[in-house]
């Protein structure tokens, strides 16, 4: 797989070009005649922004202005594209008529605001092979973490159960649409459907299936989307919860400040009397980030106009490629939960016989100029079920990449996994 790579690695500058800040010395180790390589195969955690949407903020920044808050032309220009790009992503979403879209800085960001807005007394379900960012902003709550299943429809058979269990009151269901350790994709629509024959509602983590796959709300019958511009080719910075209005209406501002309050007025026993936007300003106080939410519509409009029926048809073709030439190689173990009928996107993880993984990884970078990522991939309840409970107790989410390992502890040979 390493000898022959499906296409050349991508040319990063040579040695002559220095990075503006770092300089050569971290270049080195990938310079190779005098140019050098590096094939960066870890999108899982940040994709690379788009060309095209670099030109769409070059285009933007003669325009750069505060958004809500000026009378002046910048200002005006700002404030038309920061509400077309929320339009823009309604529309990549498919969301429903009443759907709010909230710019936030991420997903960890968007299901931290929805978990502040749940009503009272909400219980939630999740599977422990969440992501972290999906798996923690609960707590707090009553929460159901329910086991790993093995198969879609255990997935399906086993929320239908918790739900028909728990009492009555308000439930929210959060599951990933596609998992950032074995890129399999959740059977959502199903999850969907049992969470509304409960009366529950439901959040997709759609941080790694928005950019590979199309995500229809309104088709997925989902309650709300999240996902993260820095995972969809635009920079880091800014993030979407789209989805049902109520309960976003209903609950305090994720923060308090300007831009969240309609009218603020001292009483007279000196309490502040306090009116809060009922739209998606209502959790967007401070300073809007305009350029964030520009280029994650700029992305947005890019994939729409690649097209997804494209988009995946190349990328599974890549994906059979990487999963045959890896089946080939001794001691190599792709982790997948649901087996090898599973439909993924193109993300993958390995662990590799009598290796540790970031050392591994470290060989990849320094020998190969390739970049994948190593550790336990801030899924940490699911790489225990993945690695039949091989995984070392885990360091900070984020893994290491280097052989001193980051994280203190020294994984043993086998532990950990890889990601592509
Ligand atoms: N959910 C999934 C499935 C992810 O892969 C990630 C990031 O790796 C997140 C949530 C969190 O995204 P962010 O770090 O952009 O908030």
């Amino acid at each position: 797989v390493l000898r022959t790579p499906a296409s050349p690695p991508r040319r990063h500058g040579t040695a002559d070009e220095p990075l503006p800040v770092l300089g050569n010395d971290v270049l080195a180790p990938l310079v190779t005649g005098g140019e050098v390589y590096y094939a960066a195969l870890d999108y899982a955690a940040s994709a690379p922004v788009l060309r095209r949407v670099w030109d769409d903020l070059a285009a933007y920044a003669p325009y750069y202005g505060s958004v809500h808050r000026g009378a002046g032309h910048l200002s005006q220009v700002s404030t038309r594209l920061y509400e077309e790009s929320r339009a823009t992503v309604a529309r990549f979403l498919g969301c429903r008529p009443d759907d709010e879209v909230v710019f936030t800085r991420a997903t960890t960001d968007s299901l931290n605001l929805l978990a502040r807005a749940l009503p009272e007394g909400t219980r939630v379900f999740v599977f422990e092979t969440e992501h972290h960012a999906s798996l923690l902003p609960w707590r707090g709550r009553h929460t159901t973490c329910l086991r790993a299943p093995r198969t879609p429809e255990q997935a399906v058979a086993a929320l239908d159960e918790a739900l028909h269990a728990a009492p009555a009151g308000p439930k929210l269901v959060c599951v990933t649409g596609a998992s950032n350790v074995t890129g399999e994709i959740w059977p959502v629509r199903e999850l969907a459907a049992a969470a509304h024959r409960h009366g529950a509602r439901i959040v997709l983590d759609a941080a790694q299936l928005a950019p590979h796959h199309p995500v229809d709300i309104a088709e997925l019958d989902v309650d709300w989307v999240a996902f993260s511009g820095h995972k969809l080719y635009a920079p880091f910075g800014a993030g979407v919860l789209a989805g049902r209005p109520d309960w976003l209406r209903g609950a305090e501002p994720y923060l308090s400040g300007g831009g969240a309050s309609r009218r603020v007025a001292r009483r007279a026993d000196g309490a502040l009397d306090v009116e809060w936007h009922t739209n998606a300003a209502r959790h967007e106080a401070g300073s809007p980030n305009v350029i964030g939410a520009y280029a994650v519509a700029s992305a947005c409009r890019a994939l729409e106009e690649a097209g997804f029926d494209r988009l995946v048809r190349r990328e599974r073709q890549l994906l059979a490629r990487v999963l045959e030439a890896l089946a080939d190689v001794p001691g190599v173990r792709v982790l997948s939960l649901f087996g090898e009928e599973a439909e993924r996107v193109g993300v993958l993880s390995f662990v590799v016989d009598g290796w540790n993984s970031s050392h591994f990884a470290a060989a990849l970078s320094a020998e190969y100029g390739i970049g994948v990522r190593d550790g336990m991939f801030c899924a940490h309840p699911l790489l225990r079920v993945l690695l039949g409970g091989a995984a070392d107790e885990p360091g900070e989410c984020g893994g290491v990449s280097g052989p001193s390992g980051a994280s203190g502890a020294a994984p043993e040979p086998g532990e950990r996994s890889l990601n592509a």
